[in-house]
């Protein structure tokens, strides 16, 4: 970070000198308005989870987003959904080597790996193309909210996208899965790791295990684009409270509120009042708090593993001050 901001003033000074030798007032006040153009350009065209970028302000970005029936996430509220036959998972036991990128919305593995990964459902052949998380869920299960979410993206040869959700829930145990990969997360914002590979025998045993949530959806974020297989993975797997900090150091909250789906028999009642939307109802959500608000760990975590886990970290960090 240090270099890169040591350069970023010395290309700010540059600037500096330069419209003050060209001309002090006028030829500034223009390069200030442009610059306060680019910036709001910049707002328009990237999207976030908060402010005037955020959930309630993604129609800017994508009409879609605002008028789209059959949006994700959604709150499964009834076990109808749940569908016995599974995706019929053709991946291979190891992943070669990925880059991990943070894109600065989420963390996401690059495995557009065909030959090793893919799945029929749909009557298509769905191969991988990219795995990423977000925290806490966007899918919610009868209003309860999941501490982490996978989405394990899959296309289809004729376009069609296929996501495989997977939640994870606050444990006492660490996630074996999970370990093999949580010292490799990509810290800073478009800068990736690489990875020489990942052991997906756990992650594969739990998909074939569980049965799943299954409906027509969306992307859950900008463009929104609709006409999505969504197949949600109904069984939980623990994540343990170091683990899942260690995700949040590296991304921001990123989920969005659970939507209206008329493939869910629901219609567009979440739409046009953002005062009255899910998003204030969400745990977790505190769109206009600041940066240290941001996740509400009080709402959000309610499991006794959570608890015991924060009240030994507390305890630890405790300690530690007095040594
Ligand atoms: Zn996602």
């Amino acid at each position: 970070m240090q270099p890169l901001s040591s350069l970023l003033l010395v290309a700010l000074a540059a600037s500096h000198a330069a419209v003050a030798i060209a001309a002090p007032n006028c030829l500034s006040d223009v390069i200030v308005a442009r610059g306060l153009e680019r910036r709001g350009l910049e707002r328009r065209s990237s999207w976030s989870y908060e402010g005037a970028s955020g959930v309630e302000h993604w129609g800017q970005f994508s009409t879609t987003c605002d008028v789209g029936e059959h949006q994700s996430p959604v709150d499964f509220e009834t076990d109808e959904l749940a569908i016995q036959s599974k995706p019929d998972l053709k991946w291979s036991q190891v992943v070669n080597p990925f880059t991990f990128i943070n894109n600065g919305h989420t963390v996401q593995m690059q495995l557009n790996q065909s030959a090793l990964f893919s799945t029929q459902a749909d009557n298509r052949q769905y191969a991988v193309q990219q795995l990423h998380f977000h925290s806490p869920s966007e899918h919610r299960v009868h209003s309860k909210y999941f501490d982490l979410e996978a989405h394990f993206v899959h296309a289809s040869a004729d376009g069609k996208l296929n996501v495989i959700g997977v939640l994870f829930e606050v444990s006492e145990k660490p996630n074996p899965w999970i370990d093999l990969f949580i010292d490799s997360l990509p810290a800073n914002v478009n800068v990736s790791t690489y990875l020489s590979g990942l052991d997906m025998s756990i992650i594969i045993n739990h998909l074939k295990d569980t049965d799943y949530y299954s409906y027509s959806g969306s992307l859950t974020t900008p463009p929104c684009t609709e006409g999505i297989l969504w197949m949600v993975a109904r069984k939980a797997l623990p994540i343990s409270v170091k683990q899942l900090l260690k995700f949040r150091e590296v991304m921001p909250f990123n989920s969005r509120p659970a939507q209206a789906n008329a493939d869910l028999g629901e219609h567009d009642d979440h739409h046009g009042s953002p005062s009255a939307s899910a998003a204030d109802s969400k745990p977790g959500y505190a769109p206009a708090a600041g940066a240290t608000q941001k996740w509400d760990d009080k709402s959000l975590y309610s499991s006794a593993g959570f608890k015991a886990g924060f009240a030994m970290l507390f305890s630890v960090a405790f300690m530690a001050a007095l040594i």
